[in-house]
């Protein structure tokens, strides 16, 4: 298992068996209920910039349901996950008027077989820009000792994100809700 999932499950474990919550509902909950790194929200689904971001333009997707993995998504939240995924995209080029660079990472249950039913799927974006000509370098403390610093404030780069989100309509869908 790669460390930084393995992480994250020893993580969500322990909080379930502490709270009887999931970990990344409660974030989700606490997000929705501050709002200010909120980028994108639709029905399924909610694309934020979490207060522990190491990247200035870090953003998770959360899936609204307590859902463990692609494959367990209906049709209408597959919809919803291209929509905030365009969004999103959209939004990052938009920032700088170029093709906004970045590593996207699905987290989802590994497939082993085991119950993972404390885990929640998500989509995390690591843009390496700061700027639209500076990169984010580690330095000592980050490369060294493996503690990230990251300047900027997640709230002010949800809103220089939100402000280029755009409305994205499918009418093919013909979804009557
Ligand atoms: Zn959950
Ligand atoms: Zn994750």
């Amino acid at each position: 298992m790669p460390p930084r999932i393995q992480k994250e499950l020893d993580e969500s474990r322990t909080h379930q068996e502490r709270t009887g919550r999931c970990l990344l509902c409660d974030i989700l909950a606490e997000e929705k209920l501050d709002g200010r790194r909120i980028v994108i929200e639709n029905r399924a689904f909610a694309a934020y910039i979490p207060f522990f971001a190491r990247w200035p333009y870090e953003v998770h997707i959360t899936a609204k349901r307590h859902v463990q993995a692609l494959t367990d998504f209906e049709e209408r939240e597959q919809r919803e996950l291209a929509v905030v995924l365009k969004q999103l995209l959209t939004a990052y080029d938009k920032l700088f008027n170029l093709s906004f660079p970045y590593m996207m990472v699905i987290h989802q249950r590994p497939t082993d077989g085991e119950d993972y039913g404390y885990y929640h799927f998500h989509i995390e974006f690591y843009p390496p820009l700061r700027t639209a000509t500076k990169l984010k370098y580690l330095a000592g403390s980050e490369t060294g000792a493996g503690m990230f610093i990251n300047d900027t404030l997640a709230e002010e780069k949800a809103a220089e994100l939100r402000s280029h989100v755009t409305e994205i309509s499918w009418p093919t869908f013909g979804e009557k809700d």
